[in-house]
């Protein structure tokens, strides 16, 4: 299977494949044209099983958002602070703190 190209809209900060573009070659959410679509630095971008994306090297806030993703049925806002790589706090919903 040939791989997919990405690239990374550097106006709304969508990550895009090829076929994701719309007709024209534009970021479908904010219509930044092909030529200013930067390259995917992300690394090799594959699917793999949901029970499989807790394992993977994630931010700590990650697992927190894919855990309240994986939950919560209703709508949540979520506040990560990071001082560097680590995770300083985790509000959910303005008031409860995770860790
Ligand atoms: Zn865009």
């Amino acid at each position: 299977m040939p791989e997919k190209k990405y690239f990374r809209c550097p106006l709304c900060g969508a990550i895009l494949s090829e076929d994701q573009l719309t007709p024209e070659g534009q970021c479908p959410y904010c219509l930044a044209p092909k030529e200013d679509l930067i390259p995917c630095d992300e690394g090799d971008l594959t699917w793999l099983p949901k029970e499989e994306l807790l394992t993977k090297n994630l931010w700590e806030g990650d697992k927190i958002f894919l855990r309240l993703l994986d939950t919560r049925d209703s709508f949540f806002t979520l506040k990560l602070v990071y001082d560097g790589d680590r995770l300083t706090e985790a509000v959910l919903d303005g008031r409860e703190r995770l860790r």
